[in-house]
């Protein structure tokens, strides 16, 4: 028994191990990712309450010889703590602007075009000049005004008057903010009525729980009355069926996103998705 106790420490022991140094190889491979081109983009449907595509989200992917598919939940924390979101960061930013503009051209009308950021992009002091070159570059003053930021929570309880800043440059030049995975963090009111958002995206725990506990409807019912108050539009993510769409929209939800739609598609399949929605 004792031998099996100690087989037991040395198992555990082992798979900590491994996990750490997976987490080594996945930084280390992370360095390559970019030159290998192992980094490609997906982007989510956002329909509005008639059920039309009018939007969507950049969700980044990632996949390598050794791993396969690599979650971005993995491989951002990582960027962010070694550095490399910032590279990562403007790869994902000029492949987003280059596919709006893309389809701007190609008379694919959507209304808005959102993408992640990072807090640590924020404060890489060259940030807003990467951006506006950027936007240059690729966008038309039509398609910079499509362009949706989102941003978590956590960047209002960093230098706030700092961001709010950043932001309100960013805004002249045509660019909006949403405040993603709101609910789940520390916003506090007051930071939420002087952040220069326009949006704010119901986080997906919320509405998954939607048929299982009132609290959650309660919760979803006050992040849009509240919302209204503060003339915000609102996205809900996370929308995996009929029930859930039709009980945000009753309650004033404006776009929805979410497997009952449609995963995030490659850039093909979201120009077929696009063309069949249309036609119905
Ligand atoms: P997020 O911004 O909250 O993105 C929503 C996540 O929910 C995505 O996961 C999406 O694929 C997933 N999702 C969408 N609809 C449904 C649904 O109906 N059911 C379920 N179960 N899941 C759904 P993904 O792509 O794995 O992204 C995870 C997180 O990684 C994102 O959460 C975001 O925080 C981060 N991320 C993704 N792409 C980027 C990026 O380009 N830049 C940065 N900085 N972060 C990114
Ligand atoms: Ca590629
Ligand atoms: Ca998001
Ligand atoms: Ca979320």
């Amino acid at each position: 028994a004792k031998a099996q106790g100690r087989d037991g420490i040395i198992v555990f022991n082992e798979a900590l191990a491994k996990r750490v140094e997976y987490h080594l190889e996945l930084e280390r491979r992370l360095y390559f990712a970019l030159e290998h081109n192992e980094i490609d983009l997906r982007y989510q449907p956002q329909m509005n309450s008639s059920k039309e595509l009018v939007g969507c989200e950049v969700l980044v992917r990632w996949r390598n010889d050794k791993f396969g598919f690599v979650p971005p939940a993995e491989f951002i924390g990582i960027a962010e703590k070694t550095g490399l979101i910032i590279e990562l960061g403007h790869y994902i930013m000029e492949e987003s602007f280059k596919t709006l503009q893309t389809w701007d051209a190609q008379g694919i009308e959507l209304e808005q075009f959102s993408i992640n950021l990072s807090v640590r992009q924020f404060f890489n002091s060259d940030f807003l000049n990467q951006v506006e070159a950027l936007a240059e570059k690729y966008l038309s003053d039509r398609t910079r005004k499509k362009v949706v930021f989102e941003v978590t929570e956590t960047i209002l309880i960093e230098d706030m008057y700092k961001i709010i800043a950043i932001m309100n440059k960013l805004r002249r030049i045509g660019i909006s903010f949403s405040l993603d995975d709101f609910g789940t963090g520390y916003s506090s009111l007051s930071s939420l009525r002087q952040m220069p958002i326009d949006e704010l995206k119901v986080d997906r725990t919320f509405v998954s729980h939607i048929n299982k506990y009132e609290s959650d409807k309660l919760m979803i019912t006050t992040i849009l009355a509240m919302a209204k108050i503060f003339n915000l539009k609102t996205v809900a993510e996370g929308v995996e069926n009929e029930e859930q769409f039709e009980f945000l929209k009753s309650n004033g939800c404006n776009l929805f996103q979410g497997f009952y739609f449609s995963k995030a598609l490659e850039h093909r399949a979201f120009e077929t998705f696009y063309l069949n929605n249309r036609e119905q």
